[in-house]
């Protein structure tokens, strides 16, 4: 059976999942494969921790984050080198990535309480008798679906907050990538034994579809757009609320008083690093046409030196390589010219840094995500011009904007849920910032507050402290309270201002 396995491709032999190296096709590991009898019996065991979980409170719960987040942070090189052993990418990138989910663990174990922890509201004149309190409430089981591409981050942005919110979780990593999964679970139980806080259910699309069938009280899906509408669908049948992060294909901007050299830098590691494999990777370079050269011809000097192997890890799913060959193929055919990498930057399992302009805006290299590390660049006359390209997609999940004077007001004007002005993708990695895209990017946030609000569910509660001066709900109130009322609503609301 070895002998026939491919390189990076997984495969159940026997009810286990054995995961290897896209690059050496060296075994990775291997973990139990899961079926929806198991899926079940996985949330019906977190059912029970829910309670218990729920029961501790923030206090009790922020501590064991943040001792999940020490521990993590303790073994970021044991991290960085399993994931560099199941991905394929390089250790320092998987450092990067890491740093960016112990962030998410910190924030939000930190600032739970402030944004969910019950308060009262402010007083209504019309209801002034009455206080009102929020809360918000955990979902009980949340099930968050992973991808691979970044098997650290994307699951614990998520899985983070929903812990810090109070519920439990059990989560599916990708096929791709269960043995990082597997290390996040069993890590989290080293400082979490007595309760499964966190658990994981290994196997292909159908263990997904199994755990939103499951009867669990929220899901996070992040992935492609295309399994996102599966995932929905799955959801539908029970009613159950979803969070959907999906593809983008996002767009860097510069204007003409950018830092070009800047500008460049950022424009490579958002588009190449990862090998492009990058939800929030730049895709498209707009330009304006006072510095398009001076940022093309730096852009292939900063491209060009990096190297596959090294920098460039490989792709981490073979057959993605097929699209990014189209993309590229289907680029030049139509006009595009590669000035650095092109048809020959494709060699399996590596693709090398390709960077195509004059790319007609109907080619899929600028319509569809090509998740590899290809840039286009495209001339502007303006900032307007370039604005209405950048936001001519069904996407929309980041981008950004390089510039002084408008920057900033360029990056308001994008279609996208995150925008980074003089940098790429640092949205990501900043635990106070909401994360989510608008379109086929997806909707609902994780990160932040509002990714802690997703994992919960606000509850209202008034209370009466005196008799009421205007009884508007009771069958008791008389014509002259009602009277009472009308004058009252006038007087507060029916003034022209
Ligand atoms: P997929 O959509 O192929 O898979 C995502 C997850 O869904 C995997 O765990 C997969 O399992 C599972 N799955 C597959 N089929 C089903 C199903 N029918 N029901 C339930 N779950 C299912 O995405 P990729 O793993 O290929 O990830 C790449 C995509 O993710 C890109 O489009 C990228 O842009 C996007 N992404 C978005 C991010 C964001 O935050 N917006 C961040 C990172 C990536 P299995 O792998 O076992 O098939």
């Amino acid at each position: 059976m070895t002998a026939t396995r491919v390189p990076g491709v997984p495969e159940i032999e026997d009810g286990v999942l054995i995961s290897t190296n896209p690059a050496t096709g060296e075994e990775a590991g291997r973990v139990p494969a899961a079926d929806a009898d198991a899926v079940a019996a996985t949330v019906a065991r977190a059912r029970q921790a829910a309670a218990w979980w729920q029961g501790l409170g923030f206090t009790g719960r922020k501590a064991r984050l943040l001792r999940w987040r020490t521990l993590l942070t303790q073994r970021i090189e044991e991290l960085a080198r399993i994931t560099g052993q199941e991905t394929g990418k390089p250790e320092a990138d998987a450092i990067v990535e890491a740093v960016g989910a112990i962030e998410h663990i910190d924030w939000a174990a930190h600032h739970a309480k402030a944004v969910l922890g019950p308060r009262r509201t402010r007083t209504r004149l019309l209801t002034a008798e009455h206080v009102g309190h929020i809360e918000y409430l955990p979902y009980g089981v949340v099930g968050v679906i992973g991808p691979w591409n970044y098997p650290i981050l994307t699951p614990i942005g998520p899985i983070s907050s929903a812990l810090a919110a109070g519920n439990v979780v059990v989560f599916k990593p990708s096929e791709y990538t269960p043995i990082v999964g597997q290390w996040l679970a069993d890590t989290f139980a080293e400082v979490v034994g007595e309760q499964p806080v966190l658990q994981v259910v290994h196997g292909m699309g159908d263990v997904g579809g199994a755990l939103c069938r499951s009867g669990v009280g929220k899901v996070s899906f992040t992935g492609s757009t295309a399994t996102a509408k599966k995932v929905m669908a799955a959801c539908a049948e029970n009613l159950v609320p979803v969070v959907i992060e999906a593809g983008g294909k996002d767009a860097l901007i510069v204007d003409a008083d950018a830092d070009i050299p800047a500008a460049a830098e950022a424009a490579v590691w958002g588009s190449m690093t990862n090998a492009g494999q990058t939800c929030i990777g730049i895709e498209r370079a707009y330009v304006v046409a006072p510095v398009y050269d001076q940022f093309v011809a730096a852009v292939v000097e900063k491209a060009g030196k990096l190297r596959t192997g090294h920098e460039i890890g490989p792709i981490t799913m073979p057959r993605q390589i097929d699209i990014i060959r189209d993309h590229i193929d289907d680029a030049l055919a139509k006009g595009g010219r590669a000035v650095l990498g092109g048809a020959g930057a494709v060699q399996p399992p590596y693709v090398a840094p390709t960077v195509l302009v004059d790319v007609p805006a109907d080619s899929a290299e600028i319509r569809d995500e090509t998740f590899g590390p290809t840039l286009t660049i495209t001339k502007v006359a303006d900032t307007d011009e370039a604005v209405r390209q950048a936001n001519d997609t069904p996407y929309g999940l980041g981008g950004a904007v390089f510039g002084k004077a408008d920057a900033v007001r360029i990056a308001r004007r994008l279609r996208a849920g995150m925008v980074a002005v003089n940098s790429s993708l640092t949205f990501v990695g900043m635990g106070n910032l909401p994360f989510g895209g608008v379109g086929d990017s997806g909707f609902g946030r994780i990160h932040g507050e509002d990714g802690l609000r997703e994992f919960a569910r606000a509850k209202s509660i008034t209370v009466r402290r005196g008799p009421s001066m205007l009884p508007a709900m009771t069958f008791e109130r008389t014509p002259a309270q009602v009277a009472r009322i009308v004058k009252a609503v006038k007087l507060l609301y029916g003034r022209k201002r």
